[in-house]
Protein backbone atom coordinates (compact mmCIF):
# COMPACT_ATOMS: atom_id res chain seq x y z
CA UNK A 1 0.00 0.00 0.00
CA UNK A 2 1.40 3.35 -0.95
CA UNK A 3 2.07 6.05 1.65
CA UNK A 4 1.75 9.51 2.50
CA UNK A 5 2.74 11.93 4.59
CA UNK A 6 0.48 14.73 5.89
CA UNK A 7 2.47 17.91 6.76
CA UNK A 8 -0.61 20.25 8.12
CA UNK A 9 0.91 23.45 8.75
CA UNK A 10 -1.91 25.56 9.50
CA UNK A 11 -4.44 27.88 7.17
CA UNK A 12 -7.89 28.41 6.90
CA UNK A 13 -8.57 24.57 5.92
CA UNK A 14 -8.18 23.85 10.02
CA UNK A 15 -9.58 27.11 11.18
CA UNK A 16 -12.06 27.54 13.45
CA UNK A 17 -13.98 30.47 14.90
CA UNK A 18 -11.75 32.16 17.55
CA UNK A 19 -14.19 33.83 20.38
CA UNK A 20 -14.23 37.57 18.91
CA UNK A 21 -15.57 35.80 15.74
CA UNK A 22 -12.44 35.87 13.84
CA UNK A 23 -10.54 32.57 11.92
CA UNK A 24 -7.59 31.16 13.86
CA UNK A 25 -6.06 27.96 12.76
CA UNK A 26 -6.32 25.02 14.88
CA UNK A 27 -5.61 21.46 15.16
CA UNK A 28 -5.67 18.05 12.66
CA UNK A 29 -7.87 16.38 14.87
CA UNK A 30 -11.11 18.27 13.93
CA UNK A 31 -9.95 17.84 9.76
CA UNK A 32 -10.13 14.12 10.53
CA UNK A 33 -13.01 14.49 12.20
CA UNK A 34 -14.67 16.71 9.27
CA UNK A 35 -13.63 13.54 6.39
CA UNK A 36 -14.85 10.55 7.73
CA UNK A 37 -13.63 9.31 4.00
CA UNK A 38 -10.27 9.32 4.81
CA UNK A 39 -10.74 6.00 6.96
CA UNK A 40 -11.61 4.62 3.34
CA UNK A 41 -8.27 5.45 1.60
CA UNK A 42 -6.83 2.94 -0.55
CA UNK A 43 -3.12 4.05 0.73
CA UNK A 44 -2.02 4.89 4.03
CA UNK A 45 -1.29 7.96 5.69
CA UNK A 46 0.61 9.86 8.54
CA UNK A 47 0.96 12.92 9.98
CA UNK A 48 3.11 15.59 11.55
CA UNK A 49 1.33 18.71 12.55
CA UNK A 50 2.90 21.80 13.13
CA UNK A 51 3.12 23.54 16.60
CA UNK A 52 1.47 26.08 16.80
CA UNK A 53 0.04 25.71 13.34
CA UNK A 54 -0.15 28.97 11.40
CA UNK A 55 -1.64 31.64 9.47
CA UNK A 56 0.62 31.42 6.44
CA UNK A 57 1.34 34.95 6.34
CA UNK A 58 3.55 34.44 9.18
CA UNK A 59 5.69 31.86 6.62
CA UNK A 60 9.05 32.65 6.41
CA UNK A 61 12.79 31.03 5.54
CA UNK A 62 13.08 29.25 8.21
CA UNK A 63 10.19 27.60 8.26
CA UNK A 64 10.54 26.29 4.58
CA UNK A 65 13.97 25.56 5.93
CA UNK A 66 11.81 23.36 9.10
CA UNK A 67 9.50 21.59 5.84
CA UNK A 68 12.05 20.70 3.25
CA UNK A 69 14.49 18.68 6.02
CA UNK A 70 11.34 17.06 7.46
CA UNK A 71 10.35 16.15 3.53
CA UNK A 72 14.25 15.27 3.35
CA UNK A 73 14.27 13.17 6.46
CA UNK A 74 10.83 10.89 5.43
CA UNK A 75 12.01 11.04 2.06
CA UNK A 76 12.73 6.68 1.82
CA UNK A 77 9.72 5.82 4.06
CA UNK A 78 6.86 7.95 2.04
CA UNK A 79 5.41 7.74 -1.51
CA UNK A 80 4.34 11.42 -1.62
CA UNK A 81 4.19 14.33 0.51
CA UNK A 82 1.26 16.73 1.27
CA UNK A 83 1.05 19.78 2.87
CA UNK A 84 -1.81 21.64 4.14
CA UNK A 85 -1.40 25.26 3.85
CA UNK A 86 -2.86 28.61 4.06
CA UNK A 87 -3.21 30.10 0.15
CA UNK A 88 -1.97 33.16 1.15
CA UNK A 89 1.59 32.53 0.81
CA UNK A 90 1.07 28.96 -0.27
CA UNK A 91 2.83 29.72 -3.93
CA UNK A 92 5.86 31.26 -1.87
CA UNK A 93 6.34 27.91 -0.14
CA UNK A 94 5.85 25.80 -3.29
CA UNK A 95 8.40 27.80 -4.90
CA UNK A 96 11.02 27.71 -2.19
CA UNK A 97 10.70 24.24 -1.67
CA UNK A 98 11.18 23.41 -5.51
CA UNK A 99 14.71 25.31 -4.87
CA UNK A 100 15.55 23.33 -1.87
CA UNK A 101 14.34 20.04 -2.86
CA UNK A 102 17.03 19.28 -6.13
CA UNK A 103 16.49 15.96 -8.01
CA UNK A 104 13.01 15.43 -6.45
CA UNK A 105 11.67 12.15 -7.62
CA UNK A 106 8.15 12.21 -5.32
CA UNK A 107 4.93 14.34 -5.19
CA UNK A 108 5.08 17.26 -2.86
CA UNK A 109 1.62 18.60 -2.92
CA UNK A 110 0.37 21.87 -1.15
CA UNK A 111 -3.27 22.66 -0.56
CA UNK A 112 -5.81 24.10 1.60
CA UNK A 113 -9.01 25.66 0.92
CA UNK A 114 -10.68 29.08 0.85
CA UNK A 115 -13.57 28.09 4.00
CA UNK A 116 -12.82 25.90 6.55
CA UNK A 117 -13.45 22.27 6.68
CA UNK A 118 -16.29 22.51 9.21
CA UNK A 119 -18.27 24.56 7.07
CA UNK A 120 -21.24 22.76 5.02
CA UNK A 121 -20.19 24.69 1.40
CA UNK A 122 -16.52 23.83 2.77
CA UNK A 123 -13.77 23.42 -0.70
CA UNK A 124 -11.29 21.16 1.92
CA UNK A 125 -12.38 18.47 1.60
CA UNK A 126 -12.19 17.70 -2.25
CA UNK A 127 -8.83 20.02 -2.53
CA UNK A 128 -7.63 17.39 0.44
CA UNK A 129 -8.64 14.17 -0.38
CA UNK A 130 -7.81 14.81 -4.37
CA UNK A 131 -4.26 16.20 -2.82
CA UNK A 132 -3.93 12.68 -1.43
CA UNK A 133 -4.54 10.71 -4.29
CA UNK A 134 -2.17 12.48 -6.64
CA UNK A 135 0.77 12.70 -3.96
CA UNK A 136 -0.16 8.65 -3.62
CA UNK A 137 -0.11 8.18 -7.51
CA UNK A 138 2.13 6.03 -9.23
CA UNK A 139 2.99 4.48 -12.53
CA UNK A 140 5.14 1.12 -13.53
CA UNK A 141 6.42 2.18 -9.94
CA UNK A 142 7.38 5.84 -10.55
CA UNK A 143 5.52 8.39 -9.37
CA UNK A 144 3.25 10.08 -11.53
CA UNK A 145 3.68 13.63 -10.67
CA UNK A 146 7.99 13.97 -9.07
CA UNK A 147 7.50 17.40 -8.49
CA UNK A 148 6.48 20.26 -6.23
CA UNK A 149 3.12 21.56 -6.86
CA UNK A 150 0.09 22.90 -5.45
CA UNK A 151 -3.95 21.41 -5.81
CA UNK A 152 -7.09 23.81 -5.56
CA UNK A 153 -10.06 23.68 -7.26
CA UNK A 154 -9.41 20.76 -9.09
CA UNK A 155 -6.79 22.16 -10.60
CA UNK A 156 -2.88 21.21 -10.12
CA UNK A 157 -0.39 23.43 -11.30
CA UNK A 158 3.57 23.54 -11.17
CA UNK A 159 4.20 25.37 -7.24
CA UNK A 160 7.29 27.58 -9.09
CA UNK A 161 4.50 28.72 -11.69
CA UNK A 162 1.80 29.21 -9.67
CA UNK A 163 0.53 32.73 -8.04
CA UNK A 164 -2.47 33.40 -5.32
CA UNK A 165 -4.69 35.20 -7.96
CA UNK A 166 -8.14 35.46 -6.57
CA UNK A 167 -8.99 35.37 -2.50
CA UNK A 168 -13.17 35.12 -2.57
CA UNK A 169 -13.54 32.36 -5.23
CA UNK A 170 -12.63 28.81 -4.89
CA UNK A 171 -10.33 29.13 -7.87
CA UNK A 172 -7.99 31.02 -5.83
CA UNK A 173 -4.83 30.54 -7.69
CA UNK A 174 -3.76 30.51 -11.37
CA UNK A 175 -0.69 29.84 -13.58
CA UNK A 176 -0.30 32.52 -16.27
CA UNK A 177 2.57 31.51 -18.08
CA UNK A 178 2.47 27.57 -17.28
CA UNK A 179 -0.21 25.21 -18.51
CA UNK A 180 -1.54 23.30 -15.00
CA UNK A 181 -0.29 19.46 -14.80
CA UNK A 182 -3.52 17.82 -14.17
CA UNK A 183 -7.41 18.65 -13.86
CA UNK A 184 -9.95 16.86 -11.46
CA UNK A 185 -13.31 15.79 -13.18
CA UNK A 186 -14.55 12.91 -13.41
CA UNK A 187 -11.00 11.34 -14.19
CA UNK A 188 -7.98 12.95 -12.75
CA UNK A 189 -6.34 13.82 -16.31
CA UNK A 190 -2.41 14.34 -15.99
CA UNK A 191 -1.04 16.50 -18.84
CA UNK A 192 1.85 14.39 -18.78
CA UNK A 193 4.21 16.78 -21.03
CA UNK A 194 4.47 19.08 -18.97
CA UNK A 195 5.02 17.29 -15.83
CA UNK A 196 9.01 17.53 -15.21
CA UNK A 197 10.57 14.21 -15.65
CA UNK A 198 12.63 12.46 -12.95
CA UNK A 199 16.15 12.55 -14.28
CA UNK A 200 17.47 10.38 -11.26
CA UNK A 201 20.30 11.49 -9.17
CA UNK A 202 20.06 11.19 -5.41
CA UNK A 203 17.35 14.12 -3.69
CA UNK A 204 19.72 17.27 -2.87
CA UNK A 205 18.53 19.26 0.03
CA UNK A 206 19.40 23.10 0.05
CA UNK A 207 18.39 25.39 2.90
CA UNK A 208 21.00 28.13 2.73
CA UNK A 209 18.43 30.71 1.78
CA UNK A 210 19.52 34.99 1.81
CA UNK A 211 16.66 37.05 2.51
CA UNK A 212 18.59 39.89 1.71
CA UNK A 213 16.88 40.80 -0.95
CA UNK A 214 14.52 44.00 -1.83
CA UNK A 215 11.99 45.07 -3.91
CA UNK A 216 11.57 48.11 -6.37
CA UNK A 217 8.52 48.00 -8.23
CA UNK A 218 7.58 51.12 -10.96
CA UNK A 219 5.44 53.53 -11.66
CA UNK A 220 4.82 56.51 -13.20
CA UNK A 221 6.39 59.45 -11.14
CA UNK A 222 8.50 57.60 -9.00
CA UNK A 223 10.97 59.61 -7.47
CA UNK A 224 14.75 59.41 -6.74
CA UNK A 225 14.25 59.17 -3.35
CA UNK A 226 11.83 56.07 -3.18
CA UNK A 227 14.63 54.43 -6.09
CA UNK A 228 17.53 55.17 -4.27
CA UNK A 229 15.99 53.89 -0.54
CA UNK A 230 16.07 50.29 -2.59
CA UNK A 231 19.43 50.38 -4.74
CA UNK A 232 21.85 52.05 -2.50
CA UNK A 233 20.36 49.55 0.46
CA UNK A 234 22.42 46.90 1.90
CA UNK A 235 20.61 44.68 0.46
CA UNK A 236 22.68 41.72 -2.00
CA UNK A 237 19.87 41.67 -4.91
CA UNK A 238 16.62 43.77 -6.23
CA UNK A 239 13.72 42.62 -7.93
CA UNK A 240 12.69 45.24 -10.47
CA UNK A 241 9.15 45.07 -11.54
CA UNK A 242 9.07 46.80 -14.62
CA UNK A 243 6.09 47.42 -17.01
CA UNK A 244 4.83 45.19 -20.08
CA UNK A 245 8.07 43.44 -21.30
CA UNK A 246 10.48 44.68 -18.80
CA UNK A 247 10.50 48.49 -19.95
CA UNK A 248 11.38 51.17 -17.16
CA UNK A 249 12.29 54.72 -17.47
CA UNK A 250 15.17 55.83 -19.25
CA UNK A 251 16.13 58.75 -17.25
CA UNK A 252 19.63 59.35 -16.42
CA UNK A 253 19.67 59.79 -12.66
CA UNK A 254 17.23 56.45 -12.44
CA UNK A 255 19.72 54.25 -14.91
CA UNK A 256 22.42 56.13 -12.94
CA UNK A 257 21.08 54.53 -9.94
CA UNK A 258 20.69 50.98 -11.08
CA UNK A 259 24.58 51.04 -12.33
CA UNK A 260 25.45 52.20 -8.92
CA UNK A 261 23.78 49.62 -7.36
CA UNK A 262 25.24 46.86 -9.82
CA UNK A 263 28.74 48.03 -9.58
CA UNK A 264 28.01 47.30 -5.73
CA UNK A 265 27.93 44.38 -6.49
CA UNK A 266 24.11 43.55 -6.15
CA UNK A 267 22.32 41.60 -8.73
CA UNK A 268 19.26 43.30 -10.25
CA UNK A 269 16.60 40.55 -12.04
CA UNK A 270 13.56 42.73 -14.09
CA UNK A 271 10.06 40.55 -14.34
CA UNK A 272 7.00 42.22 -15.20
CA UNK A 273 3.98 44.19 -13.30
CA UNK A 274 2.04 41.87 -16.21
CA UNK A 275 1.17 38.55 -15.09
CA UNK A 276 1.24 36.75 -18.16
CA UNK A 277 3.63 37.04 -20.67
CA UNK A 278 7.63 37.34 -20.29
CA UNK A 279 10.06 40.22 -20.11
CA UNK A 280 12.18 40.54 -23.27
CA UNK A 281 15.12 42.78 -22.61
CA UNK A 282 16.22 44.51 -25.83
CA UNK A 283 12.97 44.80 -27.56
CA UNK A 284 12.47 48.54 -26.87
CA UNK A 285 14.83 51.24 -26.28
CA UNK A 286 13.16 51.39 -22.81
CA UNK A 287 14.68 47.84 -21.84
CA UNK A 288 17.61 47.70 -24.35
CA UNK A 289 19.60 49.85 -21.87
CA UNK A 290 18.96 48.02 -18.84
CA UNK A 291 20.23 44.78 -20.43
CA UNK A 292 23.37 47.14 -21.28
CA UNK A 293 23.69 48.15 -18.03
CA UNK A 294 23.42 44.50 -16.19
CA UNK A 295 20.18 44.41 -15.31
CA UNK A 296 19.21 39.75 -15.62
CA UNK A 297 16.03 39.16 -17.49
CA UNK A 298 13.27 37.56 -14.86
CA UNK A 299 11.87 36.49 -18.06
CA UNK A 300 8.22 34.64 -17.02
CA UNK A 301 9.03 34.18 -13.24
CA UNK A 302 6.51 35.09 -10.99
CA UNK A 303 7.07 37.10 -7.89
CA UNK A 304 6.87 34.56 -6.04
CA UNK A 305 9.62 32.41 -7.64
CA UNK A 306 11.82 35.24 -7.95
CA UNK A 307 11.73 36.06 -4.26
CA UNK A 308 12.80 32.12 -3.43
CA UNK A 309 14.79 31.60 -6.58
CA UNK A 310 16.88 34.88 -5.48
CA UNK A 311 17.17 33.88 -1.75
CA UNK A 312 18.53 30.24 -3.02
CA UNK A 313 20.79 31.82 -5.13
CA UNK A 314 22.24 34.26 -2.92
CA UNK A 315 22.78 31.48 -0.41
CA UNK A 316 24.61 28.81 -2.82
CA UNK A 317 27.79 30.70 -2.11
CA UNK A 318 28.90 30.44 -5.90
CA UNK A 319 30.62 33.16 -7.72
CA UNK A 320 28.59 36.36 -8.81
CA UNK A 321 29.01 35.39 -12.82
CA UNK A 322 27.62 31.68 -12.03
CA UNK A 323 24.70 33.70 -9.88
CA UNK A 324 23.89 35.74 -12.75
CA UNK A 325 24.00 32.44 -15.21
CA UNK A 326 21.76 30.91 -12.41
CA UNK A 327 18.92 33.36 -12.18
CA UNK A 328 18.55 33.47 -16.42
CA UNK A 329 18.55 29.62 -16.19
CA UNK A 330 15.87 27.25 -15.69
CA UNK A 331 16.70 25.07 -12.43
CA UNK A 332 13.30 23.40 -11.79
CA UNK A 333 10.86 24.53 -14.41
CA UNK A 334 10.14 27.94 -13.10
CA UNK A 335 10.48 30.16 -16.69
CA UNK A 336 11.04 29.78 -20.09
CA UNK A 337 13.78 31.51 -21.44
CA UNK A 338 13.72 33.39 -24.69
N1 LIG B 1 -5.02 33.66 5.92
C1 LIG B 1 -5.10 32.27 5.49
C2 LIG B 1 -3.68 31.73 5.39
O1 LIG B 1 -3.03 31.94 4.41
C3 LIG B 1 -5.82 32.17 4.19
C4 LIG B 1 -5.97 30.76 3.66
O2 LIG B 1 -5.61 29.78 4.26
O3 LIG B 1 -6.52 30.62 2.57
O4 LIG B 1 -3.22 31.10 6.31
Amino acid sequence: MNKVLIIYTGGTIGMVNGADGVLVPFNFEQIKENVPELARLNYQFDVHSFHPVLDSSNMDPEIWKTLAELIYKNYHLYDGFVILHGSDTMAFTSSALSFMLENLAKPVVLTGSQLPIGEIRTDAKENLITALEIAAKKENDSAVVPEVCIYFDAQLFRGNRAIKYNSEKFEAFRSPNYPILAEAGVHLQFNSNYILKNLGGTLKLHTNFNANIGVLKLYPGITKEAVEAITASKVDAIILETFGSGNASTVAWFLESLRSAINAGKLIVDISQCKKGSVQLGRYETSRILQQIGVLSGFDLTFEATVTKLMFVLGLGVSMDEMRHLMETSLRGELTAG
